[in-house]
């Protein structure tokens, strides 16, 4: 038997304990997912919509419970909890409409009639990382069950209580018992045995990339289904031509955010030479602006970081007392505290410039022209998101089509919306999640062909 105690990280406070999933409770739990997903694929598509719109509207009516539960478990500030835990519900309102506008077609041939169905692949499993613990569960969860499927949800070992709180809530909401079943537990124990189960069709995965690796490698033994959201460096260019006031104040935001603890963190800032030392001047006062302390204020804007662990691998790549450009403060006491950091200096190849870190530090590094500045935003193996500041628009869709990346936004550093798709190039995953498409990734395509003569 295993277990995991859940910590408040700004405290370092133990606030839970919560037995691991062992292998035969997987399995278990895959065959009575199977039994609900049958139930629930021959509910008329109405009456799905209806019991996710119910399930969206019990989320709503427990959002701060589930905030504080994201404020607790895992550092968010409050102001982010909310949305985060608002993004759920509303991505379970966004899949309950697709349920009935999820058609076949019917495809003209010669000597008889075709049609297409759009039938659920059966059981879905759902692997989380720590790092939002509530939406990233919606976001794999909400369309798989929309499309008819059963949903296995495996949360990190850091933060099961949000995604237990929900499970509670479906069942409330007259979701079937079973099709959407939370097991928590250690990754290489209980995620492992959901993505080897032959009763798992699909995997949703999302965390880092040497383990996406391995979940891919172990889906591909089973020929199964799988979607991988994986990890970034991403850039943030900076042109001369830009708005330099306006880069500079969103800039902090873009890669303290959790902590850093953000796939999307725009960790890798590249300013061009003409405004390089300006945009560093007016960064340094925007960072300390970016008010660091209890997660539970409402002034708050960045927390802990997750857990202990998580804190010395970002001191392995930047110790506190590494010189550094720009240093934020962080508070004393057992929590799991790291300062905002920027660096200036670094190689462009340096593994704090190439490496996701998974914590507030960013590399400011300059360039010369459009073409150096897309070069050095391809240089690494990643490629989710991006952003770019300019004025010029024919500038803003030539770099935004030139780097590979999933994500990109012009003058802004917004990635995730949830009616647009989301995911990443490169080593930063595979397929989309989000937007008008995510019902369909939860389908097999079946072709009917019946003879007329
Ligand atoms: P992780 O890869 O260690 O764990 C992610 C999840 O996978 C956890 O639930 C974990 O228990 C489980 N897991 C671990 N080993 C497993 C195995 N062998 N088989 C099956 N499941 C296993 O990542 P983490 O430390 O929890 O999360 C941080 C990482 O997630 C970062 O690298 C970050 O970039 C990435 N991330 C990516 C996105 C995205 O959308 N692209 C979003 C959030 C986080």
């Amino acid at each position: 038997m295993h277990e995991h105690h859940v910590l408040n990280p700004a405290t370092g406070e133990r606030i839970a304990t919560v037995a691991g999933t062992e292998p035969h409770e997987v399995d278990a739990a895959v065959r009575r997912a199977a039994c609900a997903q049958a139930r629930w694929a021959a509910l008329a598509p109405g009456d799905r919509a209806r019991l996710l719109r119910r399930f969206a509207g019990a989320v709503d009516a427990h959002l701060e419970e589930l905030a504080q539960i994201e404020v607790r478990e895992a550092g968010h500030p409050v102001g982010n909890a909310r949305w985060e835990a608002g993004n759920v519900r509303d991505l379970l309102e966004y899949a309950a409409g697709g349920v009935e506008r999820l058609c076949g077609r019917q495809i003209p041939v010669p000597g008889g009639v075709n049609l297409t169905f759009a039938e659920p692949l059966g059981v879905v499993a759902v692997i989380v990382p720590w790092n939002f613990p509530l939406p990233i569960a919606a976001w794999g969860a909400a369309p798989a069950l929309a499309a008819g499927n059963a949903v296995l949800l495996k949360p990190a070992e850091t933060t099961p209580l949000g995604a237990l709180r929900l499970a509670e809530l479906a069942l409330e909401s007259g979701l079937p018992d079973g099709l959407l079943q939370v097991l928590p537990g250690a990754g290489p124990v209980t995620g492992a045995a959901l993505v080897e189960h032959p009763g798992v069709a699909k995997v949703v995965f999302t965390g880092s990339t040497a383990v996406g690796r391995e979940v891919m490698a172990t889906c591909a033994a089973g020929l199964k289904r799988v979607t991988l959201e994986l990890g970034g460096k991403s850039p943030n260019l900076v042109f001369a031509d830009a708005d330099v006031e306006r880069a500079a104040a969103a800039a902090p935001a873009s890669f303290l955010d959790n902590t850093g603890q953000d796939c999307c963190a725009r960790t890798r800032i590249l300013v061009q030479r003409g405004v390089y030392e300006r945009f560093l001047e007016l960064l340094e006062p925007a960072v300390h602006a970016f008010t660091v302390g209890d997660p539970a204020d409402e002034a708050t804007l960045m927390g802990p970081l997750i857990s202990a662990r998580q804190r010395e691998r970002v001191r392995s790549y930047v110790p506190e007392d590494a010189p550094a450009a720009i240093r934020g403060r962080a508070p004393g006491g057992d929590g799991f505290w790291y300062p905002a950091t920027v660096l200036t200096g670094v190689p462009a190849d340096d593994p704090r410039a190439m490496e996701e870190i998974f914590g507030p530090v960013a590399v400011v590094l300059p360039f010369t022209d459009e073409e150096e500045a897309v070069r050095l935003a391809n240089a690494t193996p990643y490629g989710l998101a991006g952003s770019i500041w300019t004025r010029d628009g024919a500038r803003a869709l030539r770099v935004s089509r030139a780097v590979a990346a999933g994500n990109l936004s012009v003058n802004s550093h917004s990635s995730v919306r949830y009616w647009t798709p989301f995911g990443g190039f490169k080593h930063s995953g595979l397929g989309r999640e989000l937007g008008p498409d995510a019902l369909a990734a939860f389908t097999e395509t079946k072709n009917v062909f019946l003879s007329t003569e």
